[in-house]
């Protein structure tokens, strides 16, 4: 039997950004060997290195090779050398770029409270412990892309605008890739408006009630954004999936990452029409400890892990991924970022290893 094959474009980008992305191409390699699928790696430049070798933050060259990708793994760009950078020489142009010309209009921001991390996080343990949730921000519309404008007002005082537009087709879109994510959860979406005060929220809702009709299997509930902002830490366990728009989603996600304690620890996705999609760690480039092997690989590694699940449709290599990542944490092991005492902290290349012993441990084909 042939083997299915993926073709995976990998972008390190700064910092610790090639230190993590070369962890997650090993963890894929080993999924690789206990499956019935093989990946193609190809490597490109974006952010610093790029603004450096090429002489802009995204070069033509990496953008196609994204387009011919199945998926992309992006580390992460930035640092102190290239701050001073006029705007459109600056490493974020390249994120920002790559989002814009891939599409890529949902992003998806997994919360999950690992049992042995409960302590970390801010919150009680009675609050956070079996946290698990996902928060689903359209990444495309909305106030942060509507015009914005800037005038004298008629008593002279200047006055600043900034316009707030979504379509039906954009909201549908996005309320059907999240009805989609609940199916493979626990099956309940929150939509997330400020109904009570917004034209645009009361389209929202609208049109989240009419793609319901499609998806019966799964409970739909609606929540104002200051609400929400409340329950996230209020009692986040009653979320499964959240949904909402552009601006309330950065703010919302943030605030939800925040409840399951460290950034090495959190993952994320953007998807684009159809399966493609971008998968980076939420964390920056962390110039401080780059190069010095002590980056926690975990983020990059569940962010892998969604990439197996939404854009290759390998469920349960995915699953055990994450499971292999949980039992190394339960055993107690820790990267500096974690780790209740930093004299017992271990390693990237250690825990790499750990999560890829645990690795071989699981089924990864169905
Ligand atoms: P950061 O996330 O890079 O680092 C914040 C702190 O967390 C640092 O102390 C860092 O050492 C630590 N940290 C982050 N990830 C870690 C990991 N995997 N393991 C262990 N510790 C980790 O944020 P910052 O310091 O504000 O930004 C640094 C650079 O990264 C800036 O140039 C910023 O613009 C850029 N940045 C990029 C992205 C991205 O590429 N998506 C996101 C945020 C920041």
């Amino acid at each position: 039997m042939t083997k299915k094959s993926f073709t995976i474009a990998v972008l390190p980008g700064d910092g610790i950004g090639p230190e993590v992305t070369a962890a997650a191409v090993t963890l894929l390699e080993q999924v690789a060997k206990q499956s019935d699928v093989t990946f193609q790696f190809t490597y490109g430049r974006i952010g610093g290195c790029a603004i450096d070798q090429d002489g802009t933050p995204l070069p033509e060259e990496t953008l196609q090779l994204a387009k011919a990708a199945d998926a992309v793994l992006l580390g992460a760009v930035g640092g102190p050398k290239w701050d001073q950078n006029p705007g459109h020489l600056r490493p974020e142009a390249g994120l920002l770029g790559i989002r814009k010309a891939l599409g890529l209009y949902a992003n998806l921001r997994p919360a999950t409270m690992h049992p042995s991390l409960v302590e970390a996080s801010s919150l009680k343990p009675e609050v956070v412990s079996g946290v698990d949730l996902m928060v689903v921000r359209e990444l495309t519309g909305g106030i942060y892309f509507g015009e914005k404008k800037r005038y004298q007002g008629a008593d002279g005082a200047e006055v600043a605008e900034d316009q707030l537009i979504y379509n039906e087709a954009e909201i549908e879109r996005i309320l059907r890739v999240s009805f989609e994510i609940a199916r493979k959860r626990n099956k309940r979406l929150c939509s997330v408006d400020k109904a009570n005060v917004l034209e645009s929220s009361r389209l929202w809702r609208k049109v989240a009630d009419r793609v319901a009709a499609d998806y019966p299997d799964v409970e739909l509930t609606h929540m104002l954004v200051d609400a929400c902002a409340m329950q996230l830490v209020r009692a986040p366990k009653q979320f499964d999936v959240i949904v909402t728009e552009n601006m309330f989603g950065d703010i919302l996600s943030d605030e939800a990452a925040m409840l399951t304690g460290s950034i090495g620890m959190l993952a994320s996705a953007s998807l684009a029409e159809g399966s493609f999609g971008l998968y980076e760690p939420v964390h920056g480039s962390a110039p401080d400890i780059a190069g010095k092997g002590i980056a926690n690989p975990l983020a990059t590694f569940l962010s892998a892990a969604l990439m197996l699940r939404y854009s290759l449709g390998l469920d349960a290599a995915a699953e055990a991924v994450e499971k292999a990542v949980s039992a190394v944490l339960a055993a107690g092991h820790r990267t500096g970022d974690i780790a209740p005492d930093p004299s017992k902290a271990i390693g990237t290349a250690e825990m790499t290893q750990l999560v890829l012993d645990e690795l071989a441990k699981q089924a990864v084909a169905k």
